[in-house]
């Protein structure tokens, strides 16, 4: 079976072997993984791996916050607005589709930010993003969806690199993509896509751009939860354990540059075919196509729905395109394996075939 879901997404097998194995006893603790304290070196040194070896992967600077929070990469909309616009109390948008804008939405629900939208690829429908954004404003910062989920297309090199600094929205090609953390002042990205299970948000911050926020409630708050290593109240221990052992994964598996090799070579594998079909095709130009999500359609609503059905009676599963552009939708995270492609470009040429004869 293959799960082509955009999340919560695939984990590596070796990893749920270990999670299985620790689930009745934690480093021979004789607890639970789920039952260790988050205030026992068994917890403290585990989060302190997790953090170190995502250091490592993504070359973290020592001057960056690594928090683990909870809330999702939605509650990310609202906080990062509360922490890190104190200036001129403006954000800019780059508007790339569905959660970009939910992100712009939320941040003008924060009292006194004006969220203005600096650049947009409405005029495409979103199969092109805006490229070589210029800003004739000042903003605290500038908000970037690095990977759109649903329209399936992705920055690969970012399109502004004036002195605004970038928080960006990393949800579903995290750790799939390299870019350099220094050239974000923020960046951040729910755990379910390409890291583990939901419930744990991955908050990387530079510590000196929080450094004028005002007094916030505990939760809201980076410095607070920076103060308290993102144990401040009880963290999500399980997930942030699973996370820990997906570092330690890729770790293994060499690293993000190794992952984005990869990632390319088994997205290039369905949009060539894609490129090749006269039945399929993808609807994002070809210069802005994620390697982590790939969406495609037929045209044809009633063949779209044969295909996602009969393909589920193959074993390839989840293949359902977002509610609010139809179609399929194969996303191709770290974990999803290559195999799991080609069986779906050979269900694809049989079922395009049959729909020719
Ligand atoms: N940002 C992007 C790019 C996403 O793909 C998603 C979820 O799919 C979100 C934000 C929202 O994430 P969460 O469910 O963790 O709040």
């Amino acid at each position: 079976m293959y799960n082509f879901a955009a999340g919560p997404a695939v984990l590596p097998a070796e990893v749920l072997r270990q999670v299985q194995s620790e689930l009745i006893s934690y480093k021979n603790s004789g607890m639970s993984v789920m039952e260790i304290s988050h205030r026992s070196s068994l917890y403290t040194e585990m989060e302190a791996e997790a953090e170190a070896d995502l250091r490592k992967l993504m070359s973290i600077p020592e001057d960056y916050d690594v928090l683990f929070l909870q809330g999702g990469a939605t509650l990310q909309f609202a906080m990062a607005p509360l922490n890190l616009a104190n200036r001129t109390r403006r954000i800019g948008f780059v508007d790339t589709g569905h959660w970009s804008q939910r992100a712009e939405e939320e941040a003008k629900l924060v009292t006194g930010i004006k969220a203005e939208v600096v650049a947009s690829g409405e005029a495409s429908n979103y199969t092109e993003l805006p490229q070589a954004v210029e800003l004739t404003e000042n903003y605290d910062y500038l908000h970037l969806t690095l990977n759109n989920t649903i329209e399936g297309t992705m920055y690969k090199e970012l399109p502004y690199t004036g002195k605004v600094p970038l928080v960006g929205d990393l949800s579903s090609n995290i750790l799939g993509q390299e870019y350099n953390v220094t050239d974000f002042g923020m960046i951040y990205a729910g755990a379910q896509k390409n890291i583990g299970p939901a419930g744990l948000t991955v908050v990387v911050v530079k510590h000196s751009f929080f450094k004028d926020a005002p007094q916030l409630p505990a939760m809201l708050s980076y410095a607070k939860q920076a103060a308290k290593h993102s144990a401040l109240n009880t963290p999500p221990v399980f997930a942030i354990y699973v996370a820990g052992l997906v570092f330690k994964w890729l770790v293994q598996q060499g690293g993000v540059a190794q992952m984005q090799q990869r990632n390319e070579a088994k997205a290039q594998l369905l949009y060539d075919y894609l490129d090749a079909s006269q039945l399929f095709k993808s609807p994002v130009k070809k210069q802005w196509r994620s390697t982590t999500n790939v969406p495609f359609i037929t045209g044809n609503q009633e063949l779209d729905q044969r295909f996602i059905a009969q393909a589920q009676s193959n074993g390839l599963v989840n293949l359902k395109g977002h509610r609010l552009v139809g179609g399929m939708r194969a996303s191709l995270y770290n974990a999803f394996p290559r195999t799991g492609v080609e069986k779906l470009v050979e269900f694809m040429q049989t079922f395009e075939e049959t729909v020719r004869r």
